[in-house]
């Protein structure tokens, strides 16, 4: 299974913020659309960075309340991975699994098309073994 196929079914939306967005904004995304992290674009609509819930919790430890009203440009990952649409699940698991992260920005052509959640990979995978178990149970009862 590739990207290409998770992202048929997921769709391609990804929610963006710009580098001067503030903590505050962030967080109200976030909890707007039920996500755990947002691609952060820059002028020519380039990644980044990414924002997760974890740069949240670590900017709320380290500046208090002060941090909402600071851009997220200051807590952001800037190394972002990203992956390709050709890619597999599997290739997906050992990057979220060595970088420590559950969200890869998908980018095709230098432009941002989507993003995957380490959820996202479970769903499909979970739904593909249901698939193959019904299908052999199929073929061991009409075998039968
Ligand atoms: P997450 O597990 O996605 O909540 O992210 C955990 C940490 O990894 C946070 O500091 C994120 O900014 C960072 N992060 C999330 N996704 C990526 C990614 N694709 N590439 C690099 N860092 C990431």
């Amino acid at each position: 299974m590739t990207v290409a196929v998770i992202l048929k079914h997921k769709g391609s939306q990804v929610e963006t913020l710009r580098p001067g967005a503030t903590l505050q904004q962030t967080v109200g995304l976030l909890a707007a659309k039920h996500i755990g992290a947002a691609v952060v674009v820059g002028a020519q609509g380039e990644v980044a960075g990414v924002v997760s819930e974890r740069d949240v919790v670590h900017a709320l430890a380290q500046h208090g309340s002060s941090a909402m009203n600071m851009p997220i440009d200051k807590f952001m990952t800037r190394e972002v991975v990203t992956c390709a649409m050709t890619d597999s699940a599997d290739d997906l698991m050992e990057i979220m699994t060595r970088g420590r992260f559950r969200h890869v920005p998908v980018v095709e052509g230098g432009r941002l098309v989507g993003i995957v959640s380490i959820g996202d990979v479970v769903k499909r995978r979970i739904e593909d073994s249901d698939l193959e178990r019904h299908a052999m149970r199929e073929y061991i009862t009409q075998a039968g």
